[in-house]
């Protein structure tokens, strides 16, 4: 099968909360586990992608933050989550100053187009966790992205949320982004006891079609325990239900591009 270029995906919502880390850190271990080359870009100051892939944020050095800058190489940037099975761009508190100090930068909402420009060669995928906000550096993965991948739990408030994402996308595809697409909505910490979850996860569908994944990631503890000990979930506990929804996901993604899955023997 033909070998397609490598996909950059922004993971965004600026809800907080709502699985966007545990989504860009899974789906990079169960993308490199179907043989994957995967680039990890951590764009949250809170660094929780990083710490989840079992890299250390306080001592990363350099981070996003020097690499959005300019003061350093994104090549030099990158450390491997050993366990996961791909690269890592790590971020700490460090970036929650990038805002200002990008200010008088040239182009400043290509700077993370332009760096990983540099090394998305070396990728099938890179997966950009963005923080809860639409900030500059959230323009920054959006304006880099071929498109959104967008976690949203089913409950009341979920389409409302949207609504601010759907128009920020839109701003940037008329204004950076040409070709900027929604990837997919994924249902996430799905309790298919709940009748609102039920109700919201059946409108979703009805409403966005095939932009929603079929698969639907379950609330499951060890999903939430599992950066407590610098693991992927689809590593910490394989058999579980949450690693399972996110292996399914991972295999739904390489379907829609074509891409024959092969698991890694390891
Ligand atoms: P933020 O907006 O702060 O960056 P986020 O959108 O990245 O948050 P996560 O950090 O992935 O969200 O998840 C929020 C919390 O919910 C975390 O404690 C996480 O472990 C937990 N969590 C995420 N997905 C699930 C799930 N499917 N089942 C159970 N717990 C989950
Ligand atoms: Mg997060």
């Amino acid at each position: 099968m033909e070998k397609l270029m490598s996909r950059i995906l922004a993971i965004a919502n600026q809800k907080g909360g709502v699985g966007k880390t545990t989504t860009a850190v899974n789906l990079a271990c169960a993308l490199a586990q179907q043989g994957q080359r995967v680039l990890l870009v951590d764009l949250d100051p809170q660094g929780n992608a990083t710490m989840g892939a079992g890299v250390e944020k306080r001592t990363a050095m350099p981070t996003a933050y020097q690499v959005l800058l300019g003061q350093a190489d994104i090549h030099s940037s990158r450390l491997r989550s050993q366990r996961g099975g791909f690269d890592v761009v790590p971020a700490n508190r460090e970036l929650s100053g990038s805002e200002i100090d990008m200010v008088d930068i040239e182009s400043r909402e290509y700077r993370l187009k332009t760096e990983l420009g540099r090394v998305a060669q070396e990728y099938d995928f890179v997966l950009v966790d963005c923080a809860p906000t639409l900030n500059l550096l959230t323009v920054n993965a959006l304006a880099a992205a071929h498109a959104v991948l967008i976690p949203m739990q089913c409950e009341y408030y979920a389409l409302e949320g949207l609504t601010d994402l759907v128009a920020t996308i839109k701003k940037v595809k008329a204004r950076l982004n040409p070709g900027i697409e929604i990837e997919g909505l994924l249902r996430v910490m799905y309790d298919p006891r709940s009748t609102l979850a039920q109700q919201v996860a059946s409108e979703l569908k009805s409403h966005f079609g095939d932009k929603v994944f079929d698969t639907v990631i379950p609330r499951n503890v060890r999903l939430a325990e599992a950066p407590s000990h610098g693991l992927p979930g689809v590593i910490y506990d394989p058999s579980s239900k949450g690693a399972q929804a996110y292996v399914a996901l991972a295999r739904e993604v390489l379907q829609r591009y074509g891409i024959a899955a092969g698991a890694m023997a390891e």
